[in-house]
């Protein structure tokens, strides 16, 4: 049990970094619970709280020297202004600078104050990233502000760093707060984790020194170092990520190997005849996963094991016969995915395949509300077999009669202490159910070890025979007329295409912003044809319209962000175009385009990217084109990644880290590997502060 201190402000000396932040100067109860939502509650929180990335206001570009997909900072002044509203209302401001170029910038959220400040004449500093537009270079939504007519524009010293951030907290008062939280670091000694005879071992700056570094990146900073992750403070940093995730991995791994579960073995019949009723049979990939999984079900002891396997091999049906072992063992079986679209596909799947055997299944998402909430929390608690839903499985309220196996689908959305929340769903006495957990990522060996540290593999190393592979190309942004002309004709065959906008931005809505861009661009472009648009900021209802309509055809186009890359299944959508395909790693385009393929029909991608290409995603491209072969495409990410992936783990959603790349910083493992037994052993002391230290809120509950 991990118990946290508040400490009164006055003992801030003694141990600052566990002061509530309501204790720093200016942090009212407001602040203090926008500062919550994002996890941020102690002092130490802010000081771990570490920059997405950094942004170069240090100079001033001539528009003329601009290129497209760089971010960058230009001075103007306004020479035209238009405010059209075609599709939408929209704000169009012209400005040019000394190079005698034109820059317009976009914006279609505005207020009417902002667009009466913005007359030609007015001089403008603006950031943002430039883009091809119908008129040459643009910048949509730039930062801007207005220049006084004579002052010259006053330029950043240092680069910015910018930090994740939420609705309602801006990012000049989230910096101003981790400033103040930095300026009560104690000396480096005492906030030193990590034996310093290791720490000396392995090269490793302070973490003091490393920490003031990223905050506050001194004048002479090299932006692509930064950018890259591979400067030795971000470095130093990353390992103890690293090590602190294996730490608490292995620790609950062991709390749960001393637990005893329920003795799976059933008999048989059920799974007999599921697999007599199906219109296939299971590769024999399937078979021999299908096999080690059992074998671990028949053990008193909870099973914990991860069952990878590529985009279309077949791993429900797998996860139905597991759960076939644990109902003919008069057992329920809990089955979670991370968004409502896919747990509905399974529900779906899991009726089909189930009921007509007599096995019960029920559904439990957050959308299930009122009575139809109230009689399947009853199903559940009186043991329903089968239970099929989001996270709202595991809300308070929600109790099981006897919970033997847990199923979570699309693992890397998950976090591991919502894995450990459904975990304890199943408490019994002190029997804990067995955990499968599925996932389309394939995960290279020393990864696997590392950040699956709690888990057992098994790989479906095999597809279903008779997939018609994904024909790809990739083609320069420049000719994206030509490329909505395409999908124009194929919608005029009767296709159905995905159009996803991939930005890697700091927050949901800037995302989403981009989606409508793009969404704005394509209704204007595709006459006679419905678009539809989808992102992580619409309600799961409006979402789940979308998608049906999408489903049942009445919609043409999704323009969507990557809300779409887990396990949704629409098999008439055979076109697919990524934009920005060259920002994104090989595991996230491989995702994204196992949305296509899925049907009778030859199904081509779209690879859209900004040149100049670089090196490493020219490279990239090249694999998306050769080969459909997850496994292949993984070992060539991690290959690639080596050399320097600006796009962490963190973007591409596959594990949760602040600052590590798991692939990026491969070569950290075996020392993190060391150090961590040598600190499981010696410090238990100091393994239970970092894990408050780095996964605060979730190791709290983890040990509660
Ligand atoms: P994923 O591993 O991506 O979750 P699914 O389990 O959704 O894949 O399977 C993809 C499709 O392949 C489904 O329509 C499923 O019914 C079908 N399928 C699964 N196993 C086989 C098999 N052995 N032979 C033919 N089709 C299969
Ligand atoms: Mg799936």
């Amino acid at each position: 049990m991990v118990t946290r201190t508040v400490r009164p402000a006055s003992a801030v000396d003694a141990d600052p970094g566990l002061t509530p932040v309501g204790a720093l100067p200016g942090v009212g109860p407001a602040l203090a619970a926008s500062l919550a939502r994002l996890g941020l509650e102690r002092v130490q929180d802010l000081w771990f709280h570490l920059p997405l990335r950094y942004e170069d206001k240090t100079r001033i570009t001539a528009i003329a020297d601009l290129r497209a997909g760089e971010r960058a900072q230009v001075e103007g002044v306004v020479e035209a202004v238009e405010r059209g509203f075609r599709y939408r209302p929209q704000l169009k401001v012209a400005i040019g600078d000394a190079s005698r170029q034109t820059l317009l910038l976009r914006f279609f959220h505005f207020n009417r104050a902002q667009a009466e400040q913005l007359l030609p004449g007015t001089r403008l500093l603006c950031y943002g990233e430039a883009r091809h537009g119908a008129q040459g270079l643009e910048m949509v939504h730039p930062n801007y502000r207005r220049l006084d007519e004579a002052a010259a524009a006053t330029v950043d010293e240092a680069l910015s760093p910018v930090y994740p951030t939420t609705e309602g907290l801006g990012p000049k008062r989230l910096a101003g707060v981790i400033g103040k939280a930095l300026a009560l670091l104690p000396p480096a000694a005492q906030l030193e984790l990590i034996p310093p005879e290791w720490c000396a071992r392995h090269g490793l700056t302070s973490l003091r020194d490393a920490l003031l570094y990223v905050h506050r990146p001194p004048p002479d900073a090299h932006l692509g170092q930064l950018m890259l992750g591979r400067h030795p403070a971000q470095q130093r940093l990353a390992f103890e990520e690293l090590l602190t995730q294996h730490l608490s991995l292995k620790r609950m791994r062991a709390a749960v190997r001393q637990r005893r579960a329920p003795q799976l073995g059933g008999t048989g019949e059920l799974r007999q005849r599921l697999l007599a009723g199906l219109a296939f049979r299971l590769t024999a990939a399937q078979q021999r996963v299908g096999e080690e999984v059992g074998r671990d079900l028949v053990q008193p002891r909870p099973m914990l094991r991860l069952v990878q396997g590529d985009v279309g091999s077949g791993k429900t049906v797998v996860a139905a016969l597991a759960a076939l072992a644990a109902v003919e063992s008069g057992c329920q079986v809990a089955l979670m995915a991370p968004t409502e679209l896919l747990a509905e596909q399974h529900l779906r799947n899991f009726r089909h395949w189930l009921q007509p055997l007599g096995v019960e299944v029920e559904w439990l998402a957050g959308k299930v509300t009122g009575k139809a909430r109230q009689r399947a929390l009853a199903r559940v608690a009186e043991g329903a077999s089968v239970v099929v839903g989001t996270h709202a499985l595991m809300q308070e309220g929600v109790a099981f009669a006897r919970l033997g196996l847990v199923i979570v689908d699309e693992q890397h959305r998950f976090g591991v202490q919502q894995r450990l929340a459904l975990r304890d769903k199943g408490r019994d006495g002190d029997l804990v159910p067995h955990q499968l957990v599925l996932t389309a990522t394939p995960i290279p060996r020393t990864l696997a070890m590392s950040a699956y540290a709690d888990l057992d593999v098994s790989s479906i190393d095999e597809l279903p025979p008779g997939r018609t592979p994904v024909q790809t190309v990739a083609i320069s942004n420049a000719r994206r007329i030509e490329v909505i002309e395409r999908i124009h004709a194929a919608c005029r065959e009767g296709r159905q295409a995905y159009w996803v906008c991939t930005l890697i931005e700091e927050s949901e809505q800037l995302r989403a912003q981009a989606a409508e861009v793009a969404h704005a661009e394509l209704s204007a472009a595709l006459a006679g044809f419905r678009v539809g648009l989808i992102h992580g900021r619409l309600k799961p209802k409006e979402k789940q319209a979308v998608m049906d309509a999408f489903k049942a055809g009445e919609l043409a186009v999704l323009v969507a962000t990557t809300v779409i890359e887990v396990g949704v299944d629409v098999p008439n959508a055979s076109l697919m175009v990524i934009e920005n395909s060259e920002r994104l790693g090989l595991a996230q385009l491989h995702q994204l385009r196992g949305r296509v393929g899925r049907g009778e029909v030859a199904s081509n991608c779209v690879l859209l990217y900004q040149p100049p290409l670089g090196q490493l995603a020219r490279e990239r491209l090249q694999v998306m084109r050769d080969t459909n072969d997850g496994f292949r495409i993984a070992e060539k990410d991690l290959e690639l990644r080596g050399p320097g992936e600006v796009l962490g783990t963190r973007q591409t959603g596959q594990l949760s880290f602040r600052i590590a790349d798991l692939a990026r910083d491969a070569h950290l493992l075996p020392a993190v590997q060391q150090v961590g037994e040598y600190m499981l052993a010696e410090y238990p002391r100091q393994t239970t502060q970092l894990i408050e230290r780095w996964i605060g809120g979730a190791a709290r509950y983890a040990h509660a």
